[in-house]
C-alpha cells in the first residue's frame, strides 16, 4: 500500500441575499459565496485535496467554470465526481481536516452535519473527517467579511504508483 497527501485551498468573495452553502450543508446566513457552481467553497477547497494527493491537477481542470454544465452545480455532485476519480485508479480517502476562516456567521451548529455529509460522499467514518471553522479577528478579506477562505488537507491510500 502506499500513500500520498494532498491539500486544497480555496476563496469565494462572498455577497449579501446569496444562498451560502459549506461541507454541503446549506447554513442560516445573511451572505452567501459568489461563485459558478453553488459556491461551497469547502468542498472545493476539500476537492483540490484529493486531487492534488494524486497530482491530477485541480477542479477548475476537472470542472471548468466556462462550462454550462457546472453552473450552478451541486458542489457534492463535483465531490461525488472526484471520488469517482480516485475510486477508478484503486486509491480510498483515510482522512481529511477542512479548516473554514470566515468571520461570520458562526459555524459551530453546522460543524457535525458537515462532517457527515462529506464522510457520507467519501464513503469513510464520519471520524475521519475533521472539519473546522474559525474566524481571523477581524483581519484582512476574512475578517471584513468580503470572503470565505478555505484550507483542506486529505491523504490517500492505494497501490504503488509514481508514474504520470
Ligand atoms: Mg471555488
Amino acid at each position: 500500500m502506499n500513500i500520498r497527501i494532498g491539500n486544497g485551498y480555496d476563496v469565494h468573495a462572498l455577497a449579501e441575499g446569496l444562498p451560502l452553502w459549506l461541507g454541503g450543508v446549506r447554513i442560516d446566513s445573511p451572505v452567501g459565496c459568489i461563485a459558478h457552481s453553488d459556491g461551497d467553497v469547502a468542498i472545493h477547497a476539500l476537492c483540490d485535496s484529493l486531487l492534488g494527493a494524486l497530482a491530477l491537477g485541480d477542479i477548475g481542470k476537472h470542472f471548468p467554470d466556462t462550462s454550462d454544465e457546472f453552473a450552478g452545480i451541486d458542489s457534492k455532485i463535483l465531490l461525488g465526481r472526484v471520488m469517482e476519480l480516485i475510486r477508478s485508479k484503486g486509491w480510498t480517502v483515510v482522512n481529511a481536516d477542512i479548516t473554514i476562516a470566515m468571520q461570520r456567521p458562526k459555524l459551530a451548529p453546522y460543524i457535525i452535519p458537515m462532517r457527515e455529509c462529506l464522510a457520507e460522499i467519501m464513503q469513510i467514518p464520519v471520524g475521519n473527517v475533521s472539519v473546522k471553522a474559525t474566524t481571523t479577528e477581524k483581519l484582512g478579506f476574512v475578517g471584513r467579511g468580503e470572503g470565505c477562505e478555505v484550507y483542506a488537507v486529505a491523504l490517500l491510500a492505494g497501490p504503488e504508483t509514481g508514474s504520470l
